[in-house]
Parts: structure tokens; sequence; C-alpha cells
């Protein structure tokens, strides 16, 4: 079995996990930037922060086998200081680098009027280069924070399925459904989604257009609930091609879109990994 993890904050996890990640069957992961614990105070920080997302962690992460890329953008939480905002005039000279396969993660955490502001600043990037885009919804208010999502993802007018948005449940996730935006899941270890309330919305909504995460970061987290959710899928009589469509096809097919998610083929499946290689094509957003 082979894992994409499409949304994961390697810089809070040790090389243990990636060295658990790697045995439990991750290959490739998408770390969108988000806040560091301790409020940044300036700009300049985040530019040494993104550079690590360059850099640093696909150097770390290729040391056990799983290929990094990552999303650019100033998050929702940091969007409400000033001493941050600045930011945004920097990231045009990050979204044209290579690594670079969406702009994320964007949205809301406490429904501000900056948080807007930057949201919508942020769409018009990712629209503008092209890019995917991955939206955080709120923990509060999560249902009206993912309809004041998609209403201002239809102002931009970019192509919905250009755009993921994350952090979905059993409330927001019907929300979501038919717009052609992609649906994301973070799953947890003893809060908000786990692997079984995941199968069951799989068994609702179908396999199609569907992101599952692990999201590891500074809370309480576990990088390996990808794979407990492969598991779990199997048990309730899912099949091994839906697994591989969840888990590896699907974020393949989304930050594919950016035209950049190079990725080398496994020694062990050779052919099909040269496709998508190859097969990376840029569509939406020009
Ligand atoms: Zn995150």
């Amino acid at each position: 079995m082979r894992i994409f993890d499409p949304h994961i904050h390697m810089t809070s996890r040790t090389t243990d996990d990636y060295r658990a990640m790697h045995a439990a069957g991750v290959r490739a992961l998408v770390e969108p930037a988000f806040w560091l614990g301790q409020p940044r105070t300036s700009a300049a920080s985040f530019r040494d922060y993104f550079d690590a997302l360059l850099g640093w962690e696909p150097y770390r992460a290729a040391q056990y086998g799983i290929q990094h890329f990552c999303a650019i953008a100033l998050n929702p939480k940091e969007a409400n200081d000033p001493r941050c905002t600045p930011i945004l005039d920097d990231l045009p000279r990050y979204l044209v680098k290579d690594r670079v396969v969406a702009v994320g993660e964007i949205g809301f955490d406490a429904m501000t009027d900056s948080e807007e502001r930057a949201f919508t600043a942020q769409l018009a990037l990712a629209r503008e280069h092209g890019l995917p885009a991955l939206v955080h919804t709120p923990h509060r208010d999560k249902a009206v924070g993912t309809s004041r999502a998609l209403e201002l993802v239809r102002a931009d007018g970019i192509d919905p399925a250009m755009v993921a948005i994350d952090h979905l449940n059993e409330i927001t996730a019907p929300l979501v459904a038919g717009t052609g935006c992609w649906m994301g899941f973070s799953i947890y270890p003893d809060t908000k989604m786990d692997p079984d309330r995941m199968v069951r919305i799989l068994q609702e909504h179908g396999t199609a257009r569907v992101l599952v995460n692990s999201a590891a970061d500074w809370g309480h987290s576990d990088p390996l609930l990808t794979r407990s959710t492969a598991a779990a899928m199997l048990a309730a009589g899912f099949s091994e091609g839906d697994v591989e469509q969840v888990l590896w096809r699907n974020p393949v097919e989304f930050y594919g879109q950016s035209g950049r998610l190079v990725l080398e083929p496994a020694p062990d499946r050779p052919a099909e990994d040269a496709v998508f290689a190859g097969n990376s094509v840029r569509r939406g957003g020009r």
C-alpha cells in the first residue's frame, strides 16, 4: 500500500515519525504553511519558514524515502496580526518555486474581516498562478465558516476543481458535496474525525474528490492515521483499488493540477509512477 498524505505539518514532527510513516507506506506528502505555535512577530519570520519548507524539510524527508512538497500561504490565524500581513506581498516570489504545489493553508480561523481579506487575496493568487488552493475551515462555527468559504470561492471565479475545503465533518461535508470542490478530512486520535467516522462518510459520499490527511501538527495528532483509515476502509469492505484512489490517486490528481507534482518512480512500481509524473497536467487557473 502506498500513501500520499495531502496535509501534514512535518516541521512539528520527529525523524521517528518519518521512519514510521515510511514503514506504514507513506511515500509522498504535502506540508501546508501554518503557524509556529508561538506567534510570529514579522514577515521575515515567514521567509525563513518558507525557505525551510522548500529546502531543509524536503531534504529531511528524502532521508526516509518520502517525497516532500509544500503549499505556501499566510495562515488564517496570523492573518489577524498586522505584523504578519506584509508577507502577502512576498508570496508571488514563492508561488513560482518547483516544489510549491498549492496555495495554503488559507481560509478561516476566527472568521474576522482580516482573515477574509487575506483569504480573498490568496484565492486570487492561486487562480493567477494556476495553483490549487487548500482551504482551512474553522473549528468553531464550522458550518458558517464552510458556507462563507464556498461563497468566496464562487465570488473569485477560481475553478472549484482547484479548491479543497479541508477539516470537514458529517455536518459540513454535505455543504461541499456537489460544489465541484474537493472534500478534505483530517483524522485525529481522539477528537474530531476518526477512521471509522471517515469510513461512514466515504460510504455515503463515495471516493471521488475526497482527500484524507493526518494533519499532524503541534497538538495531539498521529501521522499514521492515514494508514489506519486505509485499514478501516478494507475492514468495511472497500477494495484495495478504493483505498489506492483515496490515499494515493486523489491527492496526486488534486496537486497534479499544479503541473509541478513530479513523483519519482518507486522501485517496485516504476511504470505506473512514471505515468503520473509525465501526465501532471496543468489545468484551470489561467
Ligand atoms: Zn494544517
